[in-house]
């Protein structure tokens, strides 16, 4: 099965880092926003193989003009902010509500993924918080550092479970 895996958020949260490691196994340390590409990995999860295009997209404003194409053909999404961005958590709700407007639908395979889960001393979001609103929105949570490469096969499992179950 081919699935198309879309990571979203805010600029500078760790999408493209949480993308290259579970991709490539690296973790850029330079941020650089104009980065966006895509990836294919196969991966066998729960028995079955499958190949992963991961998208991974630039913050708000610059890739707004095809947004709506990735919302139409994301078969599911990372919703990412930083737990050190209470700005990033907010963003959160409006990317859920702009994907489901899009898609037309009531539910999207959606997980809300806490990046740099490293960062203890500069965290904003607790760990509480962020699995509340993931209850109140129906999505899956996981905590991650792209960093430290904590969590971040299992958000992208997640995601792939979350579609499978559909
Ligand atoms: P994007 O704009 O969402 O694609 O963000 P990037 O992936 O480019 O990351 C922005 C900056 O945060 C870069 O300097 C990364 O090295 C750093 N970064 C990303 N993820 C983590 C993480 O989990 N922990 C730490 N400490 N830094 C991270
Ligand atoms: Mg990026």
């Amino acid at each position: 099965m081919h699935h198309n895996i879309v990571v979203l958020g805010d600029g500078a949260v760790g999408k493209t880092a949480l993308t290259r490691q579970f991709c490539l196994n690296n973790f850029p340390e330079a941020y650089d926003p104009t980065i966006i590409d895509t990836y294919v990995k196969k991966v066998l999860i729960d028995g079955d193989e499958c190949e992963l295009e991961v998208f991974d997209t630039a913050g708000q404003e610059e890739f707004i003009g095809m947004r709506d194409q990735y919302f139409r053909e994301g078969d599911a999404f990372l919703l990412v902010y930083s737990v050190t961005s209470r700005a990033s958590f907010q963003y959160i709700k409006e990317f859920r509500a702009q994907l489901l407007r899009i898609r037309e639908a009531s539910s999207v395979p959606i997980v809300i993924v806490a990046n740099k889960f490293d960062l203890y001393n500069e965290r904003e979001v607790s760990t509480q918080e962020g699995a509340e609103l993931a209850r109140v929105l129906k999505c899956e949570f996981v905590e991650t550092s792209a960093k430290t490469r904590y969590n971040v096969e299992s958000a992208f499992y997640i995601a792939v479970r979350a579609l499978r179950k559909r």
